[in-house]
């Protein structure tokens, strides 16, 4: 089997006449039998990596998906193509799946979808057993490993399910978000060679990324609608509450936006996802449980009204505008207040404290993304192992607002953490430097430091801010997960020695605007 193949049914089924990248080396290394892992962007291409093989194997290709609705729309969508895919699943009675199973057996089907949750039944994974499976293809891999956002138990199962099947399936494991570590992670858990891993990095040249800062949202998001009247977009919120106000801010505001999140009932929540698949409604107000796997190509925009608690969800979440290729933006609304609602739900988890701690180093991640003024698609692609130039198009390359020479205030702050040892946080060394007086700062005697109110006059919040940028700018760090405490680093030690200039672009002195013709 070769490449050519391949390509014949990518015309011939598909309809389309190039591969994308990745997908020729993905699919060649695939039907060579090997086990393979494929990192492509969202909207990558990764379904045709799994179609293409299993329509020119000999043999069933099972894919496990962790979502129950997509299954339905990708197999119907296959056979309209006239492929014969199917899948089984926990709305379907136990006629339906024997019916199905004998069905598979008898080699009617080429495809078959099934949710990670099956295979916690030893039943069902001896009922695989019987089927002459050649290819299992694992979407949403990342699930796979506790190093990832979205661990899965069920994706556990994987590894013994697969040692269990007597036809000893190759693997090909699909994600579009994995940190090096969770890379890793997958290839050992099932059995692919670190080698066998192709990554067409994750950059997306047709997503503007922006961070807005120090604007009201709802005023924000108003505008930002008006702007761009009768397109699809998606705003996240973190809370339910959250979700249902600004759908009905929308609403009132006229317009067409419908809500998603896990506390509505399904039929709802069906009825709201297409509305806005169909176009029924323009916009999405959802929490975090909408969009995995979600097959909007004209998403235009993604809005995060309130900041994600990982930058790979992030990523992910706003990777969902613009699968088409088409221009789209994906926005980040940042308030410190937010990041404290995720600090919040981190806290009243059930995750065990080496998982915490993990969880609070990615917040502080994500708010570093918030406050860097470097450019913010080589920030993400940095965090995901991806050396790369300034992309020249988010929102702080194309900030052409003048930078001023902070170098003083920065010492400031810089000789303040080093004053306080490193034992305290953002918090304690803003209120120092402020020369604020309460009782944590009388109980330590912090008001004999040298630095005690040396940036008194600068509002408390302010300095707060500067620290934020200091330490997305890698001239402090922050040490620790619950109650981080702030440290200098070398390049602090540079500015601190005066070798090294610090430089921020702040807000310019607002101009009036004045009207025209009155
Ligand atoms: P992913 O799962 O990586 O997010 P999909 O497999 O859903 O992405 O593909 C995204 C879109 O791109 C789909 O509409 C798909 O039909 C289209 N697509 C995939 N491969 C190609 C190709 N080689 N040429 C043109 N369009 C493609
Ligand atoms: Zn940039």
């Amino acid at each position: 089997m070769d490449l050519a193949a391949a390509q014949q049914v990518l015309k011939t089924t598909f309809g389309y006449d190039e591969f994308r990248p990745g997908q020729k080396a993905v699919i060649e290394q695939v039907l060579a039998g090997q086990n393979t892992l494929a990192v492509m962007p969202t909207g990558g291409g990764k379904s045709l990596c799994y179609q293409i093989p299993a329509l020119l194997f000999d043999g069933l290709t099972v894919v496990v998906s962790p979502l129950i609705s997509l299954m339905k729309d990708q197999v119907d969508a296959l056979n309209d193509n006239g492929i014969a895919a199917t899948y089984i699943n926990s709305s379907m009675s136990y006629q339906e799946i024997y019916q199905r199973m004998q069905e598979l057996r008898a080699g009617d089907y080429t495809l078959l979808y099934i949710a990670p949750e099956r295979l916690d039944s030893s039943q069902f994974v001896q009922d695989l057993g019987q089927l002459p499976i050649k290819l299992l293809a694992i979407d949403e891999a990342h699930c796979i490993s506790q190093w990832g956002h979205d661990f899965r138990p069920s994706y556990l199962a994987l590894s013994t399910a697969i040692e269990q099947l007597p036809t000893h399936p190759q693997v090909l494991a699909l994600t579009a978000t994995a940190t090096e570590q969770v890379a890793q992670d997958i290839c050992q858990r099932l059995a692919i060679a670190p080698d066998h891993e192709v990554n067409t990095g994750f950059a997306r040249d047709n997503l503007n990324l922006a961070v807005v800062k120090d604007q009201d949202t709802d005023r924000y998001i108003l505008d930002y609608l008006k702007a761009n009247a009768g397109e699809a977009g998606i705003i996240y919120a973190s809370t339910r509450k959250e979700v249902a106000r600004i759908a009905s801010l929308l609403n009132h505001h006229q317009v067409k936006a419908a809500m998603y999140h896990a506390g509505l009932d399904d039929d709802v929540r069906r009825k709201n996802q297409e509305d806005f698949l169909y176009d029924r409604v323009q916009v999405m107000v959802a929490t975090n449980a909408f969009g995995m796997g979600i097959d909007k190509s004209n998403v235009r925009f993604v809005i995060h009204a309130q900041v994600p608690g990982t930058l790979e969800a992030y990523y992910q979440e706003a990777g969902r505008a613009g699968r088409d290729g088409l221009p789209s933006e994906a926005i980040l609304i940042y308030r410190a207040s937010d990041a404290q609602i995720q600090h919040f739900f981190i806290d009243n988890s059930e995750m065990d404290e080496e998982h915490k701690h993990r969880s609070y180093r990615k917040l502080q991640v994500m708010s570093q993304y918030a406050n860097t003024q470097g450019c913010l698609q080589q920030f993400i692609l940095k965090y995901f192992g991806e050396a790369s130039k300034p992309c020249g198009r988010c929102s702080n390359c194309t900030d052409d607002r003048e930078a001023q020479d902070i170098t003083t205030n920065a010492q400031k702050v810089l000789s303040c953490v080093v004053r306080l040892h490193s034992r305290f946080g953002k918090g304690v060394v803003a209120q120092v430097l402020t020369g604020a007086n309460n009782q944590r700062i009388r109980d330590s005697n912090l008001s004999e430091l040298s630095t005690y109110g040396i940036m008194a006059g600068q509002r408390q919040k302010s300095v707060g801010e500067l620290i934020e940028f200091l330490t997305a700018a890698g001239y402090l760090q922050s040490v620790g997960g619950q109650y981080p405490t702030l440290a200098v680093t070398q390049t602090g030690v540079e500015v601190l020695k005066g070798s090294t200039q610090v430089y921020r672009k702040t807000a310019r002195t607002v101009e009036r605007a004045v009207p025209v013709n009155g």
